[in-house]
């Protein structure tokens, strides 16, 4: 397979080469929620060459977006953003893929449009929602990054269905809530969370590196510092636990973590 040039930095590291970039190039992943996480996992993830980007978002761009939604502009209010976002990703990397998905989560996410991804974002921005995909996700055996943000902080895992933990087996109180309208969200932050999040989706289609499952980042922009908490799978959750699962425990060797 030959690459075009502006791949040219990741093809040459020791290590990920050519065989790296062609397995971004066959990678899909689907990015849920085209908030200030979504818009910065979409730049990069578009810009490091994965061949097809899903991108699911109902809303319409509003002006509080624009500290951190760094794909639109003041222009933009009212108009789609998995539209918009489209169109300019398209531009800006014409040899990729992007498909995009307006409706809710729970008309979107049937298995018809989940078996066109090998990876998800949980870009997402309230509980509930998380919550309804991580298990969407269980079901359909597909690995999830988990990102969030509050004011100066943020949080990442993966998710290895069956493998690792869950988003249910961490304690409720260790997720945020991500109340950005209530409790604000420093732009960077997401900024920072989002391409953490990019990278895990890479290391995952291309097998090097270590990716993030039984693992809690935690990033604290106010003292500048990353901790990572271990996380352990509870063999009594409701969402991925034993019980009532014994068809995917058997299934588990369908992944393996990197
Ligand atoms: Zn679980």
């Amino acid at each position: 397979m030959e690459f075009s040039s502006r791949y040219s930095r990741q093809v040459v590291i020791n290590g990920f080469g050519e065989a790296g970039q062609k397995a971004l190039a066959k990678g899909r992943v689907l990015i849920v929620g085209l908030g200030g996480l979504g818009n910065p996992a979409a730049q990069y993830l578009a810009a490091a060459g994965v061949g097809t980007i899903g991108l699911m978002d109902k809303d319409v761009v509003s002006p509080s977006n624009l500290n951190r939604q760094v794909l639109f502009r003041p222009d933009d209010t009212d108009c789609s953003k998995v539209k918009l976002a489209q169109e300019r990703l398209s531009r800006f990397n014409p040899e990729i893929k992007i498909l995009t998905f307006r409706q809710s989560l729970e008309e979107s996410l049937t298995p018809d449009i989940l078996r066109q991804f090998d990876i998800v974002l949980d870009c997402l921005d309230n509980l509930p929602d998380r919550l309804r995909l991580n298990q969407i996700c269980l079901n359909h055996r597909r690995p999830m990054v988990h990102g969030g943000v509050i004011t100066f902080f943020g949080q990442l895992t993966t998710i290895i269905p069956f493998v690792g933990p869950c988003l249910r087996c961490l304690s409720p109180g260790s997720i945020f809530t991500c109340d950005c309208a209530r409790l604000g969200v420093l732009g960077p932050v997401p900024g920072v969370i989002g391409v953490l999040q990019a990278i895990e989706a890479i290391k995952y289609l291309s097998g090097v590196g270590q990716v993030m499952a039984g693992r809690l980042l935690v990033f604290d922009g106010l003292s500048g510092t990353f901790d990572e908490v271990p996380v352990k799978r509870d063999p009594k959750c409701p969402a991925c636990g034993d019980h009532g699962h014994e068809d995917r425990v058997a299934d588990k060797n369908t992944y393996k973590l990197n």
